[in-house]
């Protein structure tokens, strides 16, 4: 009879998935935002992850260079949007562009503003590490 595997909740999430479901980047469990997994629509952040009380804006004004990565993210947005349209349409309107390039940015702003700060706190930022310690135990019950 196999022995039920103790550890196997403490197998790591891949940083992918947690950073899909916006999870802290450094223990991987708690939420990021208060409408917590997917729901893009609430964009109240947590100061400290509910587990392991790690502060997400490190320093203060920490979250304004997340405006470079949400402007790199809405340029390849616009980019891809205006040659799918010429692709499909071969239209040269320009007001049909301008309409749909800003029709897109507004529809995905909350989109670029959640992924923004999460792609900045898991791929940008050089000392933030997962920390498997971390992600043991919620930080109240250490
Ligand atoms: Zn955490």
């Amino acid at each position: 009879m196999a022995t039920p595997d103790k550890y196997s909740d403490l197998k790591p999430v891949s940083a992918f998935n947690a950073a899909l479901h916006s999870k802290c980047p450094k223990c991987r469990k708690g939420d990021m935002f208060k409408s917590g997994g997917l729901g893009i629509f609430s964009q109240k952040m947590y100061t400290y992850c509910p587990y392991c009380h790690f502060q997400f804006e490190m320093e203060p004004g920490y979250f304004y260079v997340a405006m470079f990565v949400s402007y790199g993210m809405i340029v390849a947005e616009m980019i891809t949007v205006a040659i799918g349209t010429f692709t499909f349409t071969h239209s040269e309107s320009p007001w049909l562009y301008i309409g749909l390039l800003l029709g897109v940015t507004f529809i995905l702003s909350p989109f670029n503003y959640r992924y923004s700060r999460i792609i900045l706190l898991y791929w940008l930022t050089p000392k933030l590490h997962y920390d498997p310690e971390r992600a043991k135990k919620p930080y109240d019950e250490l």
